[in-house]
């Protein structure tokens, strides 16, 4: 528990399922005051919703894309009206379109860079403008990836993305430093969600999957909320402008494991 959490009010973006979920619920443990953005799935955000109200928590669900200004704006408006500020935002929604880079149509390609970057943007944008305003300090969270670092064929349009996301963290966690409001990212390697449930059903893939990571082991949804946990906490109060990697040791070229190579 990171007691300095308690009444702290947080935007997740993306929160009906999968990682953004998982956020909800930790948060909720550490009794902070939820806006869990949903896009397509009611049900995930109300279920949720539902969970930390029977335990004793706040938290509203609102309907919206992050990857248009409207939609941000309810999202910061709702923070507002519900529980009168806003402390941590959370730009979690993402999503991702397999195809041969010589394929992808430009439609295509806008759209992952929608969500997954300009996304990042607008939603930083409005809370930096709202804390700005307030002259009170702030937290933000972007949810990259392992492939912010490492190519992905066929995803060129996600790794992309992620790779921007890298780089907006570092530039805007230097730009607001000095008004001491916190920019960090979180890289996530495999992690059982809705995102990979095609992939990690088929059992050859899941153990291919396995194999690239030294822990031997797919991540949990809990394991990248409890990071943003620490991230959002004082416990991490020096900490500005990094990636912290939440990945089994994905990233540290499991081809190499043994003195292969
Ligand atoms: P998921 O598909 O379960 O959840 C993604 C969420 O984003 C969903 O709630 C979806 O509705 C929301 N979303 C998509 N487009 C949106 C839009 N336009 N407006 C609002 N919400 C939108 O996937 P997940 O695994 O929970 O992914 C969460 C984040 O973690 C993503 O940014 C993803 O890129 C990142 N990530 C996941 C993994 C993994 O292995 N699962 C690995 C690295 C990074």
């Amino acid at each position: 528990m990171y007691t300095d959490l308690n009444q702290k009010v947080a935007v997740i973006t993306g929160g009906s399922r999968g990682i953004g979920r998982a956020i909800a619920h930790r948060y909720a443990q550490e009794h902070m005051r939820l806006v869990i953005n949903y896009h397509d799935d009611p049900q995930g955000a109300h279920d949720a919703v539902a969970d930390i109200q029977a335990n004793g928590g706040q938290a509203v669900a609102v309907q919206a894309d992050i990857s248009t200004e409207e939609g941000v704006q309810a999202l910061l408006d709702a923070a507002i009206e519900n529980f009168g500020g806003l402390d941590v935002w959370v730009n979690n929604a993402g999503m991702e379109i397999q195809k041969p880079t010589h394929e992808v149509s430009l439609a295509d390609w806008n759209k992952v860079l929608d969500v997954n970057l300009t996304g990042v943007f607008m939603g930083a944008k409005a809370a930096l403008n709202y804390w700005l305003s307030k002259h009170q300090t702030g937290n933000i969270i972007n949810m990259s990836s392992v492939h912010q670092q490492i190519p992905w064929p066929t995803f060129a349009s996600y790794a992309t993305a992620k790779g921007g996301v890298k780089l907006f963290t570092e530039t805007i966690a230097m730009e607001y430093a000095p008004q001491q409001i916190r920019v960090n990212a979180i890289a996530p390697g495999a992690i059982n969600t809705p995102i990979n449930a095609e992939k990690f059903a088929d059992p050859k893939q899941y153990a291919l999957t396995q194999s690239m990571i030294p822990m031997e082991k797919i991540g949990d949804p809990e394991d990248v909320a409890d990071a943003a946990a620490w991230l959002a906490s004082d416990q991490a109060k020096y900490v500005t402008g990094t990636t912290l990697f939440v990945d089994g040791g994905m990233t540290l070229y499991a081809n190499f494991q043994g003195g292969r190579g």
